[in-house]
């Protein structure tokens, strides 16, 4: 029975390729599968001048604050990133990996400062408080694992971009501080499901030598997600506080809108129904609580001015209703005429092109005889934004309709809020 060991060991040799989980293969499982890699580099400008980095010590991880061809058009006019990974997972190079993108901004790690000229950027598609999906993290995690191993880049030293980010004194904070920026999300980004698990005490987001050395105040957010291990309730009660964008004792202009707290772009409703510009308003101190404050209001009001949008073959939910697309007054009319709101759509990879979209409307009414009688159904139906559901399945709005007492019977009017 000499040839026994030999026979064993073909056995198990064999069978690693039959059962690639066998647990004394000699292989490692399975490698996942490789994402779908983009080259988007053609659209940069001609007059772009791609620069090698002299050194990369850093990955920086980034997200878009819009959808994906909003963040294409930007990130392509001067190379501000190498890297994006959409919804679905699929991975753009914006900006081959040896180049400086120009994506870190004002930035501090340990001393150093021009972030930009020292690391790589990744942006993900979406935004700071909105979770990321599983392909997105999975795509992240299989990127990292790449450029770590080529650049020597242990796992402490890929940084959320808000942990890089500081800011010079402002009507807010008078000192060099933390908190320009919040992407890709405090409360929100998932080190470990990207793979990040090394168990370096560096290796953690509350880790920051700049502010242990006092080059930097923290920034105020970071003492909430330190609440988390030692105090789960108050936690989630003060993230909730942090989620809206009313002004309180608290919650201020900067903690909500940060470095855009005073760009023109950042729109102020006071509770008197004035509204004013980021760039218009003086008195910092006096901006009284209850004031909503909408940043980047511009593409938000694009989303919302259009009547009727559309999910054509490319673009996703977040492409057309920016951050309003999972909220319960976006609704989603399906090419077979189911309709859900933003909180009811459980697959957001799965929507069919050809699904209509609307953005701040009212729980949609069956347009009856009865309903036509009242005065209230009668003006939403003199309101151009108002939409119909025709049977079967044709979306009009009031303006493309000559009659509304003609519109057939299980019709469903959405009205504007
Ligand atoms: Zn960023």
């Amino acid at each position: 029975m000499k040839r026994r060991p030999l026979f064993l060991f073909l056995l198990v040799f064999l069978s690693s390729f039959l059962f690639p989980l066998f647990p004394f293969s000699p292989f490692p499982p399975c490698l996942a599968a490789t994402p779908n890699i983009i080259d988007y580099q053609r659209h940069l400008p001609p007059t772009f001048k791609k620069q090698a980095r002299l050194a990369t010590r850093l990955i920086i991880i980034h997200d878009t604050e819009s959808g994906l061809q909003s963040a294409l058009n930007t990130l392509s006019k001067g190379g501000y990133s190498n890297y994006l990974i959409d919804r679905n997972g699929d991975i753009y190079r914006t900006l081959d990996k040896r180049y400086r993108a120009d994506h870190a901004g004002l930035s501090m790690w340990d001393r150093v400062e021009d972030i930009s000229s020292q690391s790589i950027g990744i942006e993900l598609v979406g935004y700071y408080n909105d979770p990321y999906t599983n392909a997105q993290y999975a795509s992240l995690s299989w990127l990292l694992k790449v450029l770590q191993k080529q650049y020597a880049i242990p796992d402490w030293r890929v940084l959320e971009h808000y942990r890089v980010a500081y800011g010079r004194p402002n009507a807010y904070v008078r000192k060099l501080h933390r908190g320009r920026r919040k992407d890709p999300g405090i409360f929100n980004f998932d080190r470990s499901r990207a793979g990040l698990t090394s168990t370096d005490p560096r290796n953690d987001a509350l880790y920051d030598p700049d502010v242990a050395a006092g080059r930097l105040i923290p920034d105020p957010d970071i003492n909430v997600a330190s609440l988390k291990r030692r105090n789960p309730q108050k936690f989630q009660q003060e993230v909730a506080a942090l989620s809206s964008n009313t002004i309180t004792a608290t919650n201020t202009a900067w903690r909500i809108a940060r470095e855009e707290y005073d760009s023109p772009t950042t729109l102020y409703k006071f509770p008197d129904g004035r509204t004013r510009r980021g760039n218009q308003i003086k008195d910092w101190a006096n901006i009284p609580a209850g004031t909503q404050v909408i940043v980047r209001a511009q593409e938000d009001a694009t989303a919302l001015q259009r009547v009727v949008l559309e999910i054509t073959d490319g673009a996703t939910a977040l492409d057309r209703a920016g951050r309003a697309y999972r909220r319960p007054d976006t609704f989603y009319i399906f090419p077979k005429g189911t309709v859900r709101n933003g909180t009811q759509v459980k697959d957001w990879g799965q929507i069919p092109p050809g699904t209509k979209v609307l953005v701040g409307y009212q729980p949609p009414v069956p347009l009856t005889k009865s309903a036509l009688r009242k005065q209230t159904t009668r003006a939403a139906t003199q309101d151009r934004r108002t939409v119909f559901l025709v049977p079967t399945n044709r979306v009009v709005s009031a303006d493309q309709v000559k009659n509304i007492a003609k519109l057939p019977a299980g019709t469903l009017m959405f009205v504007k809020k």
